[in-house]
């Protein structure tokens, strides 16, 4: 069913590039490995930089993307206004998935469609992570035993500053102390939006397995379900036809005067 499914992976694309090591973890950038794994898996892949005309998320892209997954940290503010007007748009109106990752917690969408500052606490610090599934029925932690373990990872703590979600899939336990919402499921308008906190650039969480397939999951549970296009405002013709009452005569109804 999901065979077919059109993800595009938009990335900054900067660290890789201007730090060696970080570029031999990702030769092909953090994109470029999130979208092989997903080629892997049946989807159709294709990617997205900041450099690009665009950020190459332009209008034909975005219409032919299903799900689109966003991985940024240093130059949110690089990325144009009408992009993220136009990819919020995309969310709410057809329905398009969205899946943050890790530091995408500060992009402009994510805040944009959250409506909160979407702020945290952080350490770099290599503290072992533990993310703990609270929603064991739900599809995006399928395959998925009942916690997944990163060695080292970067550090994120509550309070994260986001409105309440409506499903919580994942708790993050950290070796130094603090827990975080780590999986956070949110619909908005006809669109479907899952923030994963897995993914700092300098450890090779991306080719984490369970890390990969909770994002191969969440592109399936993500994507369009092809429900109604809402019409909102006036609605002079009801469904079923009925004698119409003025407004203001109804005013004078006996019930009103006694
Ligand atoms: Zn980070």
């Amino acid at each position: 069913m999901s065979q077919g499914l059109r993800v595009t992976v938009w990335n900054e694309f900067i660290h890789e590039r201007r730090h060696e090591a970080i570029g031999k973890m990702y030769p092909e950038g953090i994109h470029g490995a999130i979208a092989n794994y997903l080629r892997s898996t049946g989807l159709v892949a294709q990617t997205a930089t900041l450099d690009m005309p665009e950020h190459g998320l332009t209008d034909e892209v975005l219409n032919n993307t299903d799900v689109l997954i966003w991985w940024g940290h240093m130059a949110h503010g690089q990325v144009s206004d009408d992009v993220v007007n136009k990819v919020h748009q995309r969310v709410v109106k057809d329905g398009m998935g969205l899946i943050v990752l890790h530091s995408g917690h500060f992009s402009k969408i994510f805040i944009k469609l959250m409506g909160t500052s979407c702020n945290l606490k952080w350490r770099e610090a290599g503290d072992k992570e533990r993310l703990w599934v609270v929603s064991p029925g739900h599809p995006i932690v399928e395959g998925i035993g009942e916690y997944i373990e990163i060695p080292n990872a970067e550090m994120y703590g509550e309070h994260f500053d986001i409105p309440e979600p409506d499903t919580l899939v994942f708790i993050s336990w950290f070796q130094g102390g603090e827990v975080f919402r780590s999986g956070c499921c949110f619909h908005r308008g006809r669109g479907k939006i899952f923030y994963f906190r897995p993914g700092h650039e300098t450890y090779p969480i991306f080719h984490h397995a369970q890390v990969l397939k909770v994002i191969g999951n969440a592109v399936r549970w993500a994507a369009p379900n092809g429900g109604p296009v809402v019409t909102f405002g006036h609605r002079p013709e009801p469904l079923e036809p009925f004698e119409k009452v003025d407004p203001l005569a109804a005013l004078d109804h006996p019930s009103l005067t006694d």
